[in-house]
């Protein structure tokens, strides 16, 4: 029997969240201040150009300035050292975001380590993350588990005491999120890929979070009826579309609620890297001020 899942869209998120950007935009205008960010790209891959178009044309929807610093590809360690150490000393630029990952000659580790925490707005320094698992909100965290977490709030999904699988374990989405899920007092378990009969865990949770990066592997003996699932996977389906982590077409249907391929959560990345953008930049002039 087909159910009729609930489709999540970014979209209504991605507007909800501007409406409080702009307000905060305006509020720091007030008080002749313009929010700006540094974005630094090392070569010229072409997620990278396009994810930074996106962040350019919402910066100048909200009023948000943004700087392209664009490195050749053989750029040395000092040389980015060097310009991130510039960018934390330059007190007109509240926010820096850096592609990653580096050129294999660049040490990520260490640069990240040179950032300074109040200005990585894309929640990646050792800092950041570190407050990330110790519950600590007050700082930045990375923007794709962010997304997650605001796509659910947004549609009332209940998060405490449900059981949550997320399945995928990098520090840029499975990790984080696990621990944002847990502050939301979700019981949360992760599958990678030495788990065993992962559908049989996922089919039993009340909400799956998908953060493998293979393209539609996950069919309908991963879910139930009654299961939520957000995708965050970005994959090329081998037809040159974009696909998620999840069989989309034959899980339409058989879920209670699921994202699209496109036009989810990775929708609302973007605003997320903007929203905190502007947080860096309020805490950064109220302890100038
Ligand atoms: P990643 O660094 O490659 O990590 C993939 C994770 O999935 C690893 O923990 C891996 O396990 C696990 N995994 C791989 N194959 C598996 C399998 N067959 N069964 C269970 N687990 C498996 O990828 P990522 O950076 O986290 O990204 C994940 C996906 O999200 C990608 O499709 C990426 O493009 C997408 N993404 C989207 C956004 C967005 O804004 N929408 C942002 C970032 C990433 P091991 O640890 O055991 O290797």
């Amino acid at each position: 029997m087909p159910v009729e899942t609930v489709k999540l869209t970014g979209k209504p998120v991605v507007e909800h969240l501007r409406g409080n950007i702009k307000i905060r935009v305006e509020k720091l205008k007030e008080n002749n201040i313009v929010p700006r960010i540094l974005i630094i790209r090392v070569g010229n891959k072409e997620d990278d150009v396009f994810y930074e178009r996106s962040i350019l044309k919402n910066c100048s929807f909200l009023g948000i300035e943004g700087e392209v610093k664009e490195l050749t590809y053989n750029v040395s360690m000092e040389e980015l050292s060097k310009i991130i150490e510039d960018a934390n000393d330059d007190d007109s630029i509240h926010g820096i975001m850096m592609f990653r990952p580096l050129p294999e000659h660049l040490e990520e580790k260490k640069i990240l380590e040179k950032m300074n925490p109040k200005k990585d707005i894309d929640g990646m320094t050792p800092v950041n993350l570190g407050k990330i698992f110790e519950g600590d909100i007050s700082g930045f965290s990375p923007c794709t588990p962010k997304a997650v977490i605001e796509m659910l709030k947004y549609y009332d999904i209940p998060l405490q005491g449900s059981n949550v699988v997320v399945a995928g374990r990098s520090l840029v989405v499975g990790k984080p999120l696990t621990m944002l899920l847990l502050k939301e007092n979700a019981t949360v378990t992760i599958c990678h890929s030495k788990t065993k009969n992962m559908s049989s865990i996922t089919s039993k949770a009340d909400l799956v979070v998908a953060a493998i990066g293979k393209a539609k592997f996950m069919g309908q003996e991963y879910f139930s009826e009654s299961s939520i699932v957000i995708d965050v996977g970005v994959n090329d389906d081998g037809k040159g579309k974009i696909c998620g982590d999840v069989d989309y077409d034959n899980i339409f249907g058989k879920v209670k609620a699921l994202t699209p391929p496109t036009g989810g959560v990775g929708t609302i990345t973007t605003t997320i890297l903007l929203e905190q953008a502007v947080r860096a930049c309020e805490m950064i002039t109220s302890d100038q001020h």
